[in-house]
């Protein structure tokens, strides 16, 4: 074997190595990153796992809507304008309540069906 042969040979595995070793490079930074991502997505995972407990019940089924006091969003709205000192029911709706009076009909409208709303579950 020439000489030049020799050092053309050991040329193209020098070129050979540095390729493999940019590519071991690129390959340990895509992994990396994976791993992270990977991480990342676990903890997502959990989090989601544990929001998903919340809203469900141990059979399975879903939970009612997340309330305050078992109310719907829509009846804390008027439990909420009842409070602030006006009526809701239909028979004075959006009239002052007179020093606070409670008023019977708002309460039927505001708690009224909030246990058969749960019962029915
Ligand atoms: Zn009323």
């Amino acid at each position: 074997m020439a000489d030049r042969d020799v050092f053309e040979e050991f040329q193209q595995a020098a070129n050979t190595a540095a390729t493999l070793t940019q590519r071991l490079a690129d390959l340990r930074e895509d992994f990396t990153a994976v791993m992270e991502q990977n991480a990342e997505l676990k903890i997502e995972n959990e989090h989601l796992r544990d929001r998903l407990q919340e809203l469900t019940e141990p059979d399975g089924t879903p939970k009612q809507p997340a309330t305050k006091g078992g109310l719907s969003k829509s009846k804390q709205n008027l439990e909420k304008i009842y409070n602030e000192g006006y009526h809701v029911c239909s028979f004075q709706y959006g009239s002052r309540r007179l020093n606070g009076e409670p008023c019977a009909f708002c309460s039927a409208v505001i708690y009224a069906d909030a246990d058969n709303e749960r019962s029915n579950k």
